[in-house]
């Protein structure tokens, strides 16, 4: 498949002339892999799609998991906004240092799940993490789903609402952050609705 043009030349050509061929063959290879890079680029996760665009995820179970609150896409269309519908319903993510919770700091209350209004994290459980978006190092036992997610060619782990199955963000873990669990629950903060009371 190699320029099988340049094949019949090396053997008509006879020895004076064999070197340059030769040459000029083993040159080729150079721009055909540069070329398979180029095909195989579109397939590197592009970062604007992250937040442009609502990620179709392969998370395990996703389709077969129930929660108790099993509102059809259309009832959650009704009670949210397009972009916390594109994030909760979705999975889309909003863009970083943009969300009303990320410098958010309260001595105390509880951050509910915008969409049902379950408790998912306690205001000290909320750390600066610097990365743009809302981090919690842990959630209210019970309220926070993890699930695989193999989307943009990564493996994360997605957090959702355990009441109602919004998507919440991802959770990393070995970071460093000096916090009891070295975990970090990146969270979209439209996905979030905070409450003072109740703590
Ligand atoms: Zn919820």
């Amino acid at each position: 498949m190699r320029f099988p043009g340049l094949s019949s030349p090396l053997r008509i050509f006879t020895v004076p002339l064999r070197s340059q061929p030769a040459r000029s063959l083993r040159h080729h290879p150079r721009p055909i892999s540069g070329a398979t890079v180029l095909r195989a680029a579109p397939t590197i996760p592009f970062l604007g799609s992250f937040f442009s665009s609502s990620a179709k995820f392969n998370t395990q179970d996703d389709s077969n998991m129930s929660y108790p609150d099993q509102r059809s896409p259309d009832a959650w269309q009704a009670v949210l906004s397009p972009e916390q519908f594109r994030v909760l319903r979705e999975k889309g993510t909003e863009r970083p240092f943009t969300g009303e919770y990320d410098g958010h700091y309260p001595s105390q209350g509880v951050y509910n799940c915008a969409g049902c209004n379950a408790p998912l994290y306690k205001a000290s459980h909320k750390f600066k993490s610097g990365c743009g978006w809302p981090a919690y190092f842990d959630s209210i036992p019970g309220a926070v789903t993890r699930h695989t997610d193999s989307s943009f060619g990564m493996e994360r782990t997605e957090i959702v609402c355990s009441n109602c199955g919004g998507h919440l963000g991802h959770v990393f873990k070995g970071e460093g952050y000096p916090t009891p669990t070295d975990e970090r629950h990146c969270v979209n903060s439209i996905s979030l609705r905070f409450k003072e009371e109740g703590n």
